[in-house]
């Protein structure tokens, strides 16, 4: 791999929202203080380091920014006000940019022309789609599977799908190659990757790291949100034709039931994130770049106008639920084209991924280290 130094690296990640990392003098009292950093991964002073010193190279195969869960401790401790959490949440941003191919990422993060085009497009799609396809508007009663068939929304459901998951395992792929790059002798057995696959769901499903952060309400919101976005994308993209119905059920019927609990915790979990931005009480919500407004918000609104339409429904007004149906339907697409797989919304997997690499690699060396001491001297 290069070594090869670019001055440019630093102003480079300004644009990613990196600020004030030229002020660091490596001390090292960030790394002291951070609950999550080891002594091989000793971040975030070794990444503010790397882009301070232009390796590029070096900081597009690390893993630390992804190990860093922005309790943002480093920073209230900084003796040159470096913003070293602020650089991480910056590094990631970039690094996010860096596996996308598509150079779209690098777009979204770093221009507001593009973020604006992002979230206008999707609306004017939907719009277009609505007005010329639609289903018979029937105005005598609620009938929303009539308007909006849902074995075509169900069938366009999947085709969003397969295509979030073709850009993100593709991402993913390159991130697995930059950050398996360095690992000397690269032939890291495949029983490996096996034996530390269940890291992938465990940290997807509980960030367990973050619970290792001081404040432990940040990470149950954090948990209760996904717990809510997670619930919602499996009953859109997999359970559509059981959550989808014009079917009134009674109050106990669970349809009814998970998707309240669903949309409620999106509420709190993304209305806390918002809440936070607004007042800039804690270290981690003093800067925000377009994405960290945009993913809160856009789920915030997907979730009320879920249970708008839903509201909607019961009450008997057609018009008010096919309307807020296809802004619901509009705010969604907007969601995965300016913060899903190429935004924010990816840190959902390059997060889980990470830890899994991390783990891999540590079990490679160990493996290596302990082969090492059981070879004969020669
Ligand atoms: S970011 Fe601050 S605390 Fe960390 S090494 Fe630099 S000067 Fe020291
Ligand atoms: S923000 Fe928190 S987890 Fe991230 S490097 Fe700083 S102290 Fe560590």
């Amino acid at each position: 791999m290069s070594t090869r130094v670019e001055p440019d690296l630093l102003p480079a990640l300004k644009a990613y929202g990196a600020a004030g990392a030229e002020q660091c003098l490596n001390c090292g009292n960030c790394t002291a203080i951070c609950p999550l950093s080891t002594t091989g991964n000793p971040f975030p002073r070794d990444c503010i380091r790397l882009a301070q010193v232009g390796l590029r190279d070096r900081l597009r195969s690390s893993l630390d920014p992804w190990l860093c869960y922005y309790c943002g401790e480093c920073s209230s401790t900084c003796p040159r006000g470096a913003e070293p959490g602020e650089t991480m949440m910056a590094v990631r941003r970039w690094l996010t940019a860096q596996y996308d191919w598509t150079g779209l990422a690098r777009r979204l993060q770093t221009s507001r022309g593009w973020v604006w085009a992002s979230l206008l497009f999707p609306v004017l799609l939907i719009l277009l789609l609505a007005t010329f396809f639609h289903g018979p508007v029937i105005t005598e009663r609620v009938a929303l599977n009539t308007f909006a068939p849902v074995e075509l929304i169900h069938q366009l459901d999947l085709i969003l799908a397969g295509m979030i998951a073709f850009f993100l395992f593709s991402n993913l792929y390159r991130m697995h190659r930059l950050a398996m790059s360095r690992e000397p002798g690269t032939g890291i057995p495949f029983s490996l990757y096996l034996r530390e696959a269940w890291r992938l769901a465990y940290h997807f499903l509980t960030q367990a790291r973050f619970s290792r952060c001081e404040s432990r309400r940040r990470w149950l919101s954090h948990l209760v949100l996904v717990g809510g976005y997670v619930t919602m994308f499996l009953l859109i993209v997999v359970f559509l034709s059981w959550f989808q119905t014009d079917e009134l059920y009674p109050l106990y019927h669970p349809q009814r039931w998970v998707g309240y609990l669903a949309a409620l915790a999106i509420l709190y979990g993304a209305g806390d994130a918002l809440w936070g931005r607004l007042h800039k009480r804690h270290q981690m919500h003093r800067f925000s770049h377009p994405g960290d407004w945009l993913f809160p918000l856009l789920l915030v609104l997907m979730a009320v106008s879920g249970l708008s339409i839903h509201v909607f429904r019961y009450q008997g007004w057609p018009m008010a639920t096919y309307l807020t149906y296809v802004a619901h339907l509009a705010l969604m697409l907007s969601l995965y084209v300016c913060v899903g797989p190429m935004g924010k919304w990816s840190h959902l997997a390059y997060r889980p991924f990470a830890v899994y690499l991390q783990a891999v690699k540590e079990a490679a060396r160990a493996r290596q280290g302990a082969a090492t001491q059981l070879a004969p001297a020669g």
